[in-house]
């Protein structure tokens, strides 16, 4: 301190003993700050050695920064992912379903780029509200698809909730009977809410007024708000609505279809044109 005031300088901070640096045994001095008066003050740091050992040595600990900061943002990153799987709760059997593992049916390989594309620019599509009407025959994978869709959004940090229809119904039919602790209204708010809402094989299901009842208000709910859904299911349009007005009222069904044509782009699957051709 005395050695500074002797240099006409103010200390901010104590005055630092020279040091030397260890990759050229230059001296490095504590550093000064001249303020607008002309007054010098002493800061709390040294001067930095531009040596080639100084050098590298400041890169290496900006690198392991950097990697530290990565790993931090990957961690980060996997938790958010990891919760989503598991609120997600993929069946035993589609847990292994990811795009890049989908065996493309003969012709289908349009259906698959239409999907792919649909993933990649997700977030434009959400905030179109817009999903994906996968439909075709058995045995297409579609429920693969779906599941994989499901992960890949997941894995982009979304809140994907994936369900064969007739889960769906089930899970409603829980809240009905009281076996789960929440009411329609919240089982529906969380079917309605979810970023992207995966419905497998609908059209499979027993279906009675009162579930086509639940599918069109989550259908309609999701359209209302805007938020996409993707369905897959073995029936197209009229073969749709003649299915799910089985034992129900023609107008629902006819309803969730339009719905369904206002909110989704169109992906017909046949495993059949490659084979025609
Ligand atoms: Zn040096």
């Amino acid at each position: 301190m005395e050695q500074a005031m002797k240099n006409g300088l103010e200390s901010w901070f104590q005055p630092l003993p020279d040091q030397k640096c260890p990759y050229c045994g230059r001296i490095l001095h504590q550093l000064t700050h001249t303020v607008a008066s002309g007054q010098t003050y002493l800061l709390g740091i040294y001067e930095i050695c531009d040596c080639e050992g100084a050098v590298r040595r400041r890169e290496q600990t900006a690198a392991a920064k950097a990697k530290q900061e990565q790993y931090r943002v990957e961690q980060l990153h996997q938790g958010k992912v990891d919760k989503l799987l598991k609120a997600m709760d993929i069946p035993a059997r589609y847990t292994h379903c990811t795009l890049q593992n989908y065996s493309v049916p003969p012709g289908d390989q349009r259906a698959l780029e239409m999907v792919s594309a649909y993933v990649e620019r997700f977030g434009a599509q959400r905030k179109k509200g817009m999903g994906l009407y996968l439909h075709g025959a058995n045995g297409l994978g579609k429920t693969h698809l779906a599941y994989a869709i499901a992960r890949a959004l997941c894995e982009k940090e979304h809140a994907v909730i994936c369900k064969a229809a007739v889960d769906i119904l089930l899970d409603f039919r829980a809240v009905m009977d009281g076996a789960l602790n929440e009411t329609e209204y919240t089982a529906m708010r969380a079917y309605v809410s979810a970023d992207l809402l995966v419905v497998d094989d609908l059209g499979k299901e027993h279906v009675t007024d009162w579930s086509l009842a639940q599918f069109f208000g989550i259908l309609d709910g999701r359209y209302r708000q805007m938020r996409p859904t993707i369905v897959t299911t073995n029936y197209v349009d009229d073969a749709l609505i003649r299915r799910l007005a089985l034992q129900s009222d023609r107008e629902t069904a006819t309803g969730i279809v339009s719905r369904l044509h206002g909110m989704a782009y169109d992906v017909p699957m046949s495993g059949k044109d490659y084979r025609s051709q």
